[in-house]
């Protein structure tokens, strides 16, 4: 008799106790119904870059003036600044310029340190291509604008709380922003 109340009352407490683990399981489930989805549809939706991100570098061909600092900074000297000497007006003339994206480590050296602000990283970060000599961008790649993922109207663009308290106040037209405030 006595080993049968033993066992009942044992039984009991298993159930009570998975019932337990089974309501906060649920509940765990529950939380997440209150919450928004992290996962990006790329490439119909992108994400906003922060401020400080090191994307594709843009160049100003007018504003260089041939210093090669971009390149001494750089780990691997990878810039190349084709120049010659106009003599008559003893100045350096910058005839080529280019900056291999295959082997840049998007370190920022260049950016940081030329002397007259002609190199500036920007948020483009779609790179990729069959051909990894395509990755050398000349001065021509280089000065292309970068393309905004807030002026892309075939995407949808993703941004953080910060980003959208700032953006708030502008018209995004037909762009709408999912906030993820978390
Ligand atoms: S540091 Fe700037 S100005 Fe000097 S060569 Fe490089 S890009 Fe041109
Ligand atoms: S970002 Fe860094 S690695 Fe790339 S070119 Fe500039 S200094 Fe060199």
């Amino acid at each position: 008799m006595f080993p049968m109340v033993t066992g009942f009352m044992n039984y009991g407490q298993q159930t009570v106790r998975a019932a337990r683990y089974i309501g906060q399981g649920f509940m765990i489930t529950l939380s997440h119904t209150n919450r928004l989805p992290v996962t990006i549809q790329y490439p119909y939706e992108k994400l906003i870059t922060s401020e400080r991100f090191r994307g594709r570098i843009h160049f100003e061909f007018d504003k260089c003036i041939a210093c090669e600092v971009c390149v001494r900074v750089c780990p691997i000297d990878l810039p190349v600044v084709d120049w010659r000497l106009k003599t008559d007006i003893k100045k350096k003339q910058l005839l080529n310029y280019s900056i291999d994206f295959g082997v840049c480590i998007f370190c920022g050296n260049c950016v940081e340190y030329c002397p007259t602000n002609c190199l500036s990283m920007t948020e483009e970060y779609e790179l990729s291509a069959y051909d990894r000599h395509e990755l050398n961008y000349n001065q021509i790649a280089l000065g292309r604008l970068p393309m905004s993922v807030i002026g892309d109207y075939t995407i949808q663009a993703i941004g953080n709380s910060t980003e959208i308290k700032i953006d708030k106040d502008k018209s995004f037209d037909s762009k709408s922003i999912t906030n993820y405030e978390i």
